[in-house]
């Protein structure tokens, strides 16, 4: 592993809870990592931590096997040549873009402190800019010369903490695929910090979910939404409900029993002795129940949003169980209407039955 977090805790003076605490995660050479988690679950400090701006009260950091952060030994952040673009890292207004992005090579000698300038200006698609002023510049330009200006030194690691959130959505996710498209070309490796998940499923190799310090689970982005480790994971990405459900051996195979019916046919599903009885809860997902005139199991529409494409209906069977459903935007049915739904579902994800 390039970059190696392992166990790590992080402290702020007199708050009782740790801000980062147990945390593991590996990054290969190369690899693009994105922690995503509600505002206030530790993404911030564990960027820091790893660039030495926040000290380590327990476990280690290292960069190229090497042991960059511990609580006895912390490089200072200048030597662990990392390149940062902040949501906050402004230009300098007074400085034209060719003398911003030299900022952290001025060491070099002239006509190669040139020669990269003009290097990253064209990687970030900028070339030829040197002479020109932030302020002449779209907010997307001036963040991608904020790219430039890191990657100039040419970094062992980049961090990227929310660099998007202050452009309007249009752009973000455009740049969000021109960013990353930027950092594999320059091989870069790099963590990136987000509370977006469309972002984090353009930009991450790896995308890791925290949520109180903790870190659920650090995976593709195809694992965390077929195979969330946790109900937290299952909830935070994409849409769907718990529903409670009990598994029952059938023969050879295992039925799950839902409010939505029995589901059967099933590619994966755990063993009935994992839970208690067999009882569980089981994630439906919206894209799981499919909206089907001939299915015997009614539901009424409680609440619809138009998502282009498809709605997104949130419906309550008789029992008052809640689902979500994804349903083709030419099928337009009211609020309060009852429609036909089915389950289609060849894995079932479950979790011990919520108290
Ligand atoms: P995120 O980036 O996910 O929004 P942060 O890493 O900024 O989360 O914050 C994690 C926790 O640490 C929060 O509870 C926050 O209030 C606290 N925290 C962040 N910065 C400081 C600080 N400088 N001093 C004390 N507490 C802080």
């Amino acid at each position: 592993m390039f970059l190696e977090v392992s166990q790590l805790e992080v402290r702020y003076a007199g708050q009782t809870q740790a801000a980062v605490q147990g945390v593991s995660l590996g990054l290969s050479a190369g690899q693009i990592g994105v922690l995503i988690g509600p505002s206030g679950c530790g993404k911030t400090t564990l960027l820091r931590a790893v660039a030495g701006l926040e000290p380590v009260a327990a476990g280690t950091i290292r960069l190229s096997k090497q042991i960059v952060g511990s609580p006895q030994r912390s490089m200072p952040p200048e030597e662990r040549r990392i390149g940062m673009v902040f949501q906050d890292y402004a230009l300098f207004p007074h400085l034209s873009v060719g003398r911003n992005v030299a900022f952290g090579i001025h060491d070099l000698p002239r006509a190669e402190q040139a020669a990269r300038v003009a290097e990253v200006l064209q990687l970030v698609g900028l070339e030829g800019s040197e002479h020109r002023y932030p302020h002449e510049l779209s907010g997307g330009q001036q963040q991608r010369v904020a790219l430039a200006r890191a990657l100039a030194p040419r970094p062992q690691l980049m961090l990227l903490d929310e660099p998007f959130s202050n452009l309007d959505v249009d752009l973000r996710e455009r740049l969000a695929h021109e960013v990353r498209g930027i950092l594999k070309q320059a091989g870069a490796t790099a963590l990136f910090v987000t509370h977006d998940q469309l972002e984090a499923f353009a930009i991450g190799d790896v995308i890791g979910v925290m949520h109180q310090g903790h870190l659920h689970q650090w995976d593709d982005a195809y694992t965390l939404y077929h195979r969330p480790a946790t109900r937290f994971v299952a909830d935070f990405i994409g849409h769907g409900v718990f529903a409670p459900a009990t598994l029952v051996q059938q023969g050879q195979s295992v039925v799950v029993r839902t409010p939505l019916g029995d589901l059967g046919n099933l590619t994966e599903c755990p063993l009935p002795t994992s839970y208690p009885a067999g009882e569980c809860d089981v994630l439906l997902r919206a894209d799981d129940i499919v909206h089907d005139d001939a299915a015997p199991v009614q539901a009424q529409i409680v609440r619809k949003s138009f998502r282009g494409s498809e709605f997104l209906y949130t419906l309550r069977l008789e029992n008052g169980q809640a689902l979500l459903a994804h349903v083709p935007s030419h099928h337009d049915h009211a609020i309060g209407e009852w429609i036909g739904i089915r389950a289609l579902v060849d894995h079932v994800v479950t979790f011990d039955r919520s108290v």
